[in-house]
């Protein structure tokens, strides 16, 4: 596996949800279902999930693909479940901005453990992997 020269701390949470994702698997009868693909790096994301009344009851996600883009996955979703769809499209837009370094890392809670992310700016060629799920659930939410 290849790993970046991440700070130690954000390193070993991002190796946590690599090895035990939260939300991976398929849902049943999913409402709306989202496939992303990064053709630089090989990563696959795929979504599925259950919304009702403009929330998302479930989701789940499987793919494969490097650690950062697979536990990018599972911090999203584990953050998404339960939010409405103003909540998500309102913690992508957040998430982008952390991306870009506008958002300190020690500042964001509403972020939860995809603060940890942050490191991979640094490296331009991977940020895509980040962002990868984070497309995903817009287009999931968009999709009717
Ligand atoms: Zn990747």
């Amino acid at each position: 596996m290849n790993s970046l020269p991440l700070d130690d701390i954000y390193q070993e949470v991002i190796l946590d949800h690599f090895k035990n994702p939260r939300h991976k698997g398929v849902v049943e009868c999913p409402s709306n279902t989202c496939a992303l693909y990064n053709p630089l790096c090989g990563d696959k994301v795929e979504l599925f999930g259950v919304i009702n009344k403009e929330k998302i009851e479930k989701i789940g996600f499987s793919g494969q693909g490097c650690s950062i883009s697979q536990s990018s996955a599972s911090m999203m979703s584990e953050l998404c479940e339960g939010k409405t769809v103003e909540e998500v499209k309102k913690i992508v837009e957040e998430f982008k901005a952390l991306m870009r370094g506008e958002k300190d890392p020690e500042n964001s809670p509403e972020l939860g453990d995809a603060v940890c992310l942050h490191g991979v700016r640094k490296f331009s060629a991977r940020v895509r992997c980040a962002m990868l799920a984070w497309e995903a659930v817009e287009k999931l939410v968009e999709e009717k």
